[in-house]
């Protein structure tokens, strides 16, 4: 599983607690917090 961080709100996308993970999300994906856009989030490292 994998972890997404918005860089403007820090909102997280973890892929556990969605249906579609992150990688398969469309481009107008927006994030529910902030309403940016795909590209303001980063990935997060996760520790096994
Ligand atoms: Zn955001």
């Amino acid at each position: 599983m994998s972890i997404h961080r918005c860089k403007r709100c820090n909102y997280l996308y973890i892929d556990e607690e969605h249906e579609v993970p992150f990688e398969q999300l469309g481009d107008d994906y927006k994030c529910p917090k902030c309403r940016s856009s795909l590209h303001f989030f980063v990935k997060k490292d996760t520790p096994k």
